[in-house]
C-alpha cells in the first residue's frame, strides 16, 4: 500500500532503551524503523540531563546522559535504523500477521512486531500560566530543557521551581552565567539536601540570588523579536516585581502522557504496560514493551534494567520474523557485527 513501509521491527521511543534495542534487534537480523516524538533521539537523558554525569552504566564509570545517547546512538548505527523523528505512533491496527502503527506524518509502518520503549510517555515540559510566553519560548528566552551550558556564559538567568533540576541547573549556571535569580513560592526545596546546602552557600556569597516566595506572573519584552527584558514576579501577599533578565528557565517538571498508547486496548498498570518479564511480550502478541514503561513485578527502573529487556525481548521478536528458522545462539564477539571481521550473519 502506498505511504506504508515494511519492516521487520517498530520501535517507538528512541530514549536509550529504545536505541539499546536497534543493536539488540540487528544482532537478530531483525530491521527496525524507530519512531520519536521529540525532535532528537536520547528521551530523558538527552532532553532533561545531557551534562549531568550518570555513574552506574557497566563499564563507564562516570557517563554523561549525552555521552551515553552518542554512545548508543553509534553502537546502532551499524545495523542502519532509519529514524522517524518529531514523529508520534498513534494507532494500531492487526491485518493478518502483521501490525500496522500509524504515525503523526500520515504514513503508515507495518511489522510483525512492535516494541514500546516509550519511557514516561511523550513527554514535554509544565509551562508556566502566563499569557505571552510563545514568542519567548521560540526565540529561545524561555527554555525548558538545557542542551548546552555554554549558551548562558554571561547571561541574567531567571530561574522557577524548587525541584532537584531547579537546584541542579543554578548550580551548575552560576558557574558561567553574569547573575542567577531562583524564584520559587515557599522556602522550602524538594531537593537533595546536598543541593540545598550548596544553594545557601551560593547565596551567602552573593552569587545567586533567592526570590521567596514569589511565583512568575507575566513577561515583558520585545515580542516581534522575542528578546525578554523583565521577568514580573508576584508575592503571595499580591504585591509585584520586576526583574531585569535574559533567559527564564522554569523548572516545574514534566507533563508526562501515555497518550494514544493508552487507547491501544494493552493491559495497563496505572500509566505503565504490563509484560510478562520472560518475553517482555504485552497483553497482545507482538506488542512488546521495555524500559521505563514496562511493569512486572519486582521491576527496576534503571537504564541497565532496560538494556537487558531489550536483550530479552529482541530474542522473542526473532523468533516471529523467522519462525522457520534454526537458532543458533552465538555471543556477539562469535557473531561480529556489519562491518567487522568475524561477522557471520
Ligand atoms: P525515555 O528515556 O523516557 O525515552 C522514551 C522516549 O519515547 C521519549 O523520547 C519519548 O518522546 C518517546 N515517546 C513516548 N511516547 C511516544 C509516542 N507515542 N510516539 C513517539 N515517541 C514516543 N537512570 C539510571 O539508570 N541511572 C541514573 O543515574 C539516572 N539518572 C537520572 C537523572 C534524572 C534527572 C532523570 C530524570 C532520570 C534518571 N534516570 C537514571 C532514569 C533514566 O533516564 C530512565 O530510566 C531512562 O531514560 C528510561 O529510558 P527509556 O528509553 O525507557 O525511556
Amino acid at each position: 500500500m502506498k505511504n506504508t513501509i515494511q519492516t521487520d521491527v517498530i520501535i517507538i521511543g528512541a530514549g536509550p532503551v529504545g536505541l539499546f534495542s536497534i543493536f539488540q534487534c540487528g544482532m537478530m537480523g531483525l530491521r527496525c524503523h524507530v519512531l520519536d516524538a521529540l525532535e532528537m533521539v536520547g528521551g530523558q537523558c538527552a532532553a532533561l540531563y545531557p551534562e549531568k554525569p550518570i555513574y552506574d552504566i557497566p563499564a563507564h564509570p562516570m557517563i554523561s546522559g549525552q555521552g551515553l545517547v552518542d554512545q548508543l546512538k553509534e553502537q546502532a548505527a551499524a545495523f542502519d535504523p532509519a529514524y522517524h523523528l518529531g514523529t508520534q505512533a498513534q494507532t494500531i491496527k492487526k491485518e493478518d500477521d502483521y501490525w500496522h502503527v500509524t504515525m503523526s506524518t500520515g504514513q503508515t509502518l507495518q511489522a510483525k512486531s512492535i516494541l514500546i520503549a516509550a519511557g514516561v510517555g511523550a513527554f514535554g515540559p509544565k509551562r508556566p500560566p502566563i499569557d505571552n510566553l510563545v514568542p519567548f519560548e521560540k526565540s529561545g528566552a524561555v527554555q525548558y530543557f538545557i542542551r548546552q551550558r555554554a549558551a548562558f556564559q554571561d547571561k541574567t538567568i531567571v530561574i522557577a521551581g524548587g525541584g532537584d533540576s531547579a537546584l541542579d541547573w543554578t548550580i551548575s549556571l552560576s558557574e558561567i552565567a553574569k547573575k542567577i535569580i531562583l524564584v520559587h513560592r515557599r522556602d522550602n526545596f524538594r531537593a537533595a539536601p546536598d543541593s540545598v546546602a550548596k544553594i545557601d552557600a551560593l547565596v551567602a556569597a552573593g552569587i545567586v540570588e533567592k526570590a521567596i516566595p514569589y511565583q512568575l506572573k507575566a513577561l515583558s519584552g520585545d515580542e516581534a523579536t522575542g528578546s525578554l527584558e523583565q521577568v514580573i514576579l508576584s508575592h503571595l501577599d499580591g504585591s509585584e516585581k520586576s526583574i531585569p533578565a535574559d533567559i527564564l528557565l522554569p523548572f516545574f517538571g514534566l507533563a508526562t502522557d501515555l497518550g494514544p498508547l493508552s487507547n491501544w486496548g494493552l493491559n495497563l498498570h496505572k500509566t505503565h504496560i504490563s509484560v510478562d518479564p520472560t518475553s517482555m511480550e504485552t497483553s497482545a502478541a507482538g506488542i512488546f514493551a521495555i524500559g521505563d514503561v514496562a511493569d512486572y513485578p519486582g521491576k527496576l527502573k534503571l537504564i541497565l534494567t532496560g538494556f537487558s529487556e531489550a536483550a530479552i525481548a529482541s530474542h522473542r521478536m526473532r523468533a516471529l520474523a523467522f519462525p522457520d528458522k534454526v537458532f543458533h545462539f552465538e555471543y556477539s564477539t562469535t557473531q561480529g557485527q556489519p562491518g567487522s571481521p568475524s561477522h557471520t550473519k
